[in-house]
């Protein structure tokens, strides 16, 4: 795009992996599509990290704000959640709100600099407190969040509707939310579920996401056709002015994993649409006795198989993965020998296997990114949620999207491997009453779908183009408004 130096977008992602890496990736497609000036703030050590992943061409302005961890009773240079330890978790959180004055210096610099202010500021649902700063100088405002509608807007309702443990039933309905179906008691976190409005955890969350209500706009990675009745609540809470933008493509540099070329190689000698990938995203794990039945339901299926495999819940994630201790007596030779199923310790290329051609089905904790890069494939789900609004995800891919069915929930429930099997086989064979060949159609629907959204062409524009330029137009409008005013 032609560089449009004057407009300058603030991105402003909360301290998390699994947020700065998706902001990045937007604040890419924001450059490029749209040429605005774009700055990207994060504390030091995050900002330090961030150089390498950016493409050579790309003039992102990276920019630091101070913060100290060790003010805030936290061990020195602790500026990202995968370095807190569980019991300081929410005293990250809570330092983060620290940020405030110089998120508001900054903002008040950038506009002394350029003579004007930014055009908008797309900042994180855990970092409410951004909307007042926005409104205190006159600049839009909006929220990124890297998942999907309707996951969010169950995990919303459920935060703002605190306590869940009212009565002695296992299911209730969500007041604010009456489209979805009654929830069910396991698939609330333990933590979500111990939360009672009154402590640490409940304050600060229901005071930054209620905060995000007042924003001037949510955008989704994720598509309309996929996420209805997710935008719908938002829309309900923002008066409109809700916009899926994904799938986001990610231009990030990447390195090339170890297990590449070995993972492709063994899928390229396998039948198409033979393979199940099993993995539940970037850190977790199930438990020990369900890894076991886990490998036995693979065993007897006598499906193709790729596991990323970590050790299980309960010991320490960096060890090393023991198949001796935690599956059946001889397994993984076994599956070896035969060229039956590969274990693959800690990390696999998913996009690469994702689009390969043997494979039939994915095996997933449901994490929003997996699910989006499943479906851009065709992939259908056998989902098995673990933690927070992977529940919802699953229960939306399975309820209302027909590409996924449920195998489990949660590492501590009991699971048989005859049920596992029997599932694995629904979704890869055409099973009772074709519903596994249905659920493999409606993937593959999805498929070109979420290709569709993101065409670029001339004469063409697809819905997820059209509205991040609906939201950019929404945000220039505003501007000449508060030029007209004087202000
Ligand atoms: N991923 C990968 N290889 C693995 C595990 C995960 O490449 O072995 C990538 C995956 O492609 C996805 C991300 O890590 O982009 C996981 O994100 P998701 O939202 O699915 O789950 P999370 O890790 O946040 O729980």
């Amino acid at each position: 795009a032609k560089r449009r130096e004057a407009e300058n977008v603030v991105i402003f992602p909360f301290m998390a992996q699994g947020h700065i890496l998706p902001f990045l990736s937007l604040a890419l497609h924001i450059e490029e599509r749209f040429g605005f000036t774009v700055t990207f703030v994060n504390t030091p050590l995050n900002i330090k990290t961030l150089k390498p992943s950016l493409p050579p061409h790309s003039t992102i302005n990276l920019v630091s704000l101070p913060f100290s961890s060790s003010d805030h009773g936290l061990p020195p240079n602790t500026e990202n959640t995968h370095l807190v330890s569980h019991p300081l978790i929410f005293r990250f959180f809570h330092a983060t709100l620290s940020l405030k004055p110089s998120f508001h210096n900054l903002l008040s610099h950038l506009t002394q600099l350029h003579g004007y202010p930014p055009i908008c500021i797309i900042s994180d649902m855990f970092f409410g407190w951004t909307v007042d700063v926005a409104a205190d100088l006159g600049i839009p405002h909006a929220i990124f969040n890297a998942g999907g509608a309707y996951g969010m807007a169950v995990y919303f309702s459920l935060w703002l509707n605190l306590p869940h443990l009212r009565s002695n039933s296992t299911e209730f309905s969500l007041p604010d939310f009456p489209e979805v179906s009654n929830i069910h008691l396991t698939q609330i976190s333990p933590f979500l579920l111990g939360a009672d409005g009154t402590d640490d955890w409940s304050i600060f969350l229901q005071e930054q996401l209620s905060l995000s209500f007042k924003s001037d706009a949510l955008l989704f990675n994720s598509v309309e056709a996929l996420d209805q009745t997710g935008s719908k609540y938002f829309r309900r809470k923002l008066g409109g002015r809700v916009w899926t933008i994904g799938p986001i493509r990610t231009k990030l540099k990447q390195e090339k994993g170890r297990n590449q070329d070995f993972c492709v190689e063994w899928l390229n000698n396998h039948e198409p649409c033979s393979v199940l990938y099993i993995s539940f995203g970037s850190q977790s794990t199930i438990s020990a006795s369900q890894m076991m039945q886990l490998a036995m339901a693979l065993e007897a299926s006598g499906k193709n198989f790729i596991w990323v495999v970590r050790p299980p819940i309960g010991y320490d994630m960096n060890s090393e993965f023991k198949a001796e201790e935690w599956l059946p007596e001889g397994f993984e030779d076994r599956m070896r020998k035969i060229n039956r199923g590969l274990l693959v310790r800690k990390w696999a290329p998913q996009m690469e296997i994702l689009s390969h051609r043997s494979t039939c089905a994915f095996l997933s904790h449901c994490g929003w990114n997996s699910v989006m890069e499943s479906l851009s494939h065709g992939v259908p789900i056998i989902g098995w949620p673990l933690d927070a609004e992977q529940f919802y995800n699953s229960k939306l891919l399975e309820e209302e999207v027909g590409v996924c069915v449920e195998v489990a929930r949660g590492t501590s429930c009991e699971i048989s491997h005859e049920h596992i099997r029997e599932e694995i086989e629904l979704v890869m064979c055409d099973g009772e009453n074709n519903r596994g060949k249905e659920i493999r159609r409606r993937a593959c629907e999805f498929k070109d779908i979420l290709l569709d959204a993101i065409r670029d062409e001339e004469g063409y524009r697809g819905p997820s183009v059209k509205a991040m330029d609906e939201f950019f137009d929404m945000v220039l409008s505003m501007k000449t408004k508060t030029k007209s005013l004087g202000l």
